[in-house]
């Protein structure tokens, strides 16, 4: 190591990790609500999905305390020792990651929304499944962005076939999509990959499914996808500070 200037300080931490759980949550707020000014919009239309996965409950019992009541999970078994252990509490659980058909049956019954859904096969088994005395589970599609060499997410071509099939199923109420985008610093590409979506969102709108949820935008990047219309940001690194086990 030489004892040059230390540059790091200069570039914008995202981590969130300094600071108390409640510090945290209201930076994350100050975040979205300079955003949702930026954007011209009512702050009522956003909501904060905090991301639990990999932390433990004592975390997410911290963060209740300052208030936060909606937790996203990407792990059926983790999320469900966590709700046991926080079952005092009034959380709503969202499942974001993906879909094992093994799990359906237990995320039906232990979540209010699901995220990810992104195969027919699977929203089928969820609504099947759907335990009689509970709400309507709250689904949105995933999309799968353009440009992403990835993952989930249907591909453009097939979701309004999939959107069709879903709204017409019982036991679930499709609310809208969620999409991953490749993460990038490039704040124009940010906006340019959510543009996309809000567009596929748009399209459905206008074939006259009641949509109201664009569930986008993460601890990088959450800015431009509230200027470009996502409705619930899903945030873990900023609330909880880096994972130190798996992504
Ligand atoms: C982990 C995860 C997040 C949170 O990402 P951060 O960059 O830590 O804010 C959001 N959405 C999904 C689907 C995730 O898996």
């Amino acid at each position: 190591m030489d004892n040059g200037p230390d540059t790091r300080k200069l570039e914008p931490d995202l981590s969130g990790a300094a600071g108390t759980p409640c510090e945290r949550l209201q930076a994350v707020q100050a975040r979205i609500a300079a955003a949702v000014a930026e954007a011209g919009r009512d702050a009522a239309t956003l909501r904060l999905l905090a991301v639990s996965k990999t932390f433990d409950a004592a975390a997410v019992r911290d963060l209740a305390a300052c208030g936060q009541r909606a937790f996203g999970e990407n792990y059926v078994q983790e999320a469900l020792d966590k709700q046991t252990a926080l079952q005092d509490l009034p959380l709503e659980w969202h499942f974001i990651g993906p879909i094992q058909s093994n799990k359906t049956r237990a995320i039906a019954a232990h979540f209010s929304w699901v995220h990810s859904v992104d195969r027919l096969k699977i929203a089928e088994r969820l609504s099947a499944q759907r335990p009689l005395g509970l709400p309507p589970l709250q689904v949105c599609i995933e999309v799968n962005v353009s440009g992403e060499a990835s993952k989930g997410g249907v591909p453009p071509a097939e979701l309004s076939g999939l959107a069709e099939a879903v709204s017409k199923l019982p036991g679930m109420q499709l609310r809208g999509l969620m999409a991953i985008p490749a993460p990038t610093p490039d704040a124009a590409a940010q906006r340019a990959a959510f543009r996309q979506v809000r567009g596929q969102f748009d399209a459905l709108r206008a074939r006259g499914h009641a949509l109201d949820t664009l569930s986008m935008g993460m601890s990088g990047d959450l800015e431009a996808a509230i200027l470009e219309g996502a409705t619930i940001v899903r945030v873990g690194t900023a609330l909880f500070g880096e994972r130190k086990t798996y992504a």
